[in-house]
């Protein structure tokens, strides 16, 4: 040591001027074995994250409305796929209530598709002034008529591109026919209940129905796209309302994450609405 320097002490509170305080050293927790990360065999834990669409949450929304309205169906009064038809056209803007009022005395005083086609617009419009929009209605119920006689032998077609060649007839209009008159599962009805609570389910986040239908027969398995319609439509009269959702009741409750649920065990997804 050269002359003059003078080793320095250690300070008596055992602080070193310069001295680095020493961190422990974390070693990396071992990941439990049911962890998702060494299920996939991935080095790195990751948090699972929220899938609206994972399949095992889109089972359990479907087996809790098949508890709930096991054995629903169309709420259009109808005896024919006719009636049906004309019913449904009926129905837009309209309640089922309304058009089931309608509709008795309608087809008995035009028992047959050949019935509706020898008349004008202007003349069915009394008999289904009540369902409001009575002159489109009028015009589309009149034109199917017509177009079924000439074209298809006074039969409703059982083809959803034929279906849609009938004036008035749009694919949720198709859907209703071919699902709940013909049993055949051609795609998902998209009326403003489906809309709503799909949306509020996080089952799409499109607004426009033939959108909305695709997302639904994306998540939906073909078996059950008739059923399916029928539950979400009744759900969405008796407890999912538009305006205020009855959620304190609803079975689906800790499923949904709807923006405007009225109350939730979840956290809510402010645009799931
Ligand atoms: S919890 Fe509320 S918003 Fe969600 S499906 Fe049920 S009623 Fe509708």
């Amino acid at each position: 040591m050269p002359r003059g320097v003078v080793p320095r002490r250690p300070a008596k509170s055992g602080r070193h001027e310069g001295a680095r305080v020493a961190r422990p050293v974390r070693t990396p927790r071992k990941a439990s074995t049911s962890s998702p990360a060494v299920r996939s065999g991935s080095s790195v834990p990751t948090r699972s994250k929220y899938n609206p669409l994972a399949p095992e949450r889109v089972s359990e929304i479907l087996k809790r409305l098949d508890q709930l309205y096991p054995n629903v169906t169309c709420a259009l009064t109808h005896r024919s796929a006719w009636e049906l038809l004309v019913a449904t056209i009926l129905s837009a803007q309209s309640t089922d209530a309304t058009v089931n009022r309608v509709t008795p005395e309608l087809f008995r005083k035009y028992p047959t598709v050949q019935d509706f086609a020898a008349l004008t617009p202007e003349q069915l419009e009394p008999d289904v002034h009540a369902t409001g929009f009575f002159r489109n209605k009028s015009k589309s119920v009149v034109g199917a008529a017509k177009k079924i006689v000439a074209d298809f032998g006074g039969d409703v077609p059982e083809d959803m591109n034929q279906l849609l060649t009938l004036p008035g007839v749009a694919r949720k209009t198709a859907n209703v026919v071919l699902g709940s008159w013909f049993g055949k599962a051609n795609g998902v009805v998209v009326d403003t209940h489906v809309t709503r609570i799909s949306r509020r389910l996080e089952l799409t986040k499109n607004t426009d129905a033939p959108k909305i239908e695709q997302d639904l027969m994306k998540v939906i398995p073909r078996e059950k796209w008739i059923l399916f319609a029928h539950q979400i439509i009744w759900h969405g009269r008796k407890l999912c309302i538009a305006r205020r959702p009855k959620c304190v009741e609803c079975p689906l409750e800790n499923l949904c994450h709807a923006g405007d649920k009225t109350w939730s065990t979840v956290e809510t997804h402010k645009n799931a609405k």
